[in-house]
């Protein structure tokens, strides 16, 4: 049997569960990406994990009991989902170049598609901090070419980071620095904001997952170079309770600790580029493998909201 993990420290060992191996949930997908668990305490029902098709422009459901079904198609091009403090998807679209919720009705409203009367480029991946602002990266894969999304010129002209106030509209910059912005969370306590760049040469320092402190109002300050896979690059990735990031790579999930050392890796049959625990008790990781989704059961689970 092939190895199912890649143990680089004693600290894995007590992160995985070593029977486990991956549960393959679907394929035939042209681009998974995007996965959310929606627990059964939201506001939609829930228990069932969320996952994007980009260039099939659809979004894929997977339940213990129900399988795999597609839950919206058309979607927007739909790349990465989160869910707000109430519960609420929340979803960054490449077609609509915008930022959508979808309300307990399932109705699907826009939260922002501008900044200063430029159209955004095309959000990737977001996240919700614990005051409501939504924080999400821009970059222009969905405006490249038709495969995922509508090509077109960017407006803006730069791939920024931003914070989103939803119940104003009002939208900043909160970093220029990066080439393509892509994945994002923060540490348990916010005190760390993670922001990965898929852009650059795959050596190049800068095409890693990077790492800003983070003031309670939200400020940034002293940017470094957190991680970077040793396979592959970092697209999406969450982070434990324990603070360490799961994150996305070439040949399997690639799990760092606070301090940024690799502890070891969860093996993927291609490569990766998101993921999210969920499950009943939330110890099942679940992951958009290229054309397939998996999960695996794991001895970890993602960092509760402050
Ligand atoms: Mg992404």
């Amino acid at each position: 049997m092939e190895p199912q993990y890649d143990i680089r420290s004693s600290a894995f060992e007590q992160l995985i569960l070593p029977d486990e191996r991956l549960r393959k949930l679907g394929d035939g997908y042209q681009w998974a990406e995007g996965t959310t668990w929606v627990p059964d305490d939201s506001e939609s029902g829930g228990g069932y994990l969320l996952w994007s098709d980009i260039p099939n422009d659809r979004m894929l459901r997977w339940s213990e009991s129900d399988g795999t079904t597609v839950f919206r198609q058309p979607c927007g091009y739909t790349n990465g989902h989160t869910l707000d403090r109430e519960g609420r998807l929340v979803s960054c679209e490449h077609g609509g170049r915008r930022v959508s919720r979808t309300e307990p009705d399932g109705t699907v409203v826009s939260l922002v598609d501008s900044y200063e009367g430029k159209r955004l480029n095309s959000p990737n991946d977001l996240v919700v901090k614990s005051d409501g602002t939504i924080w999400f990266t821009d970059p222009p894969y969905g405006i490249l070419s038709d495969r995922e999304g509508h090509k077109a010129e960017s407006e803006l002209g730069a791939n920024y980071v931003f914070r989103l106030w939803p119940d104003t509209g009002k939208i900043e910059i909160v970093s220029d620095r990066f080439d393509r912005p892509n994945g994002i969370a923060f540490s348990p306590d916010e005190s760390v904001l993670y922001v990965s760049d898929t852009g650059h040469e795959p050596d190049s320092p800068e095409a890693s997952i990077h790492a800003f402190d983070a003031a309670p109002d939200g400020a940034l300050s002293n940017h470094r170079i957190y991680a970077r896979p040793d396979s592959g690059k970092s697209d999406g990735f969450r982070v434990d309770s324990d603070g360490n990031v799961w994150s996305s790579a070439g040949d399997g999930v690639h799990v760092f600790s606070p301090a940024g050392e690799l502890l070891g890796v969860v093996l993927t049959p291609d490569r990766n580029a998101n993921l999210d625990f969920g499950g009943p008790d939330g110890t099942t990781l679940f992951i958009a493998v290229n054309q397939e989704a998996y999960s695996i059961k794991v001895n970890a689970r993602r960092a509760l909201r402050p």
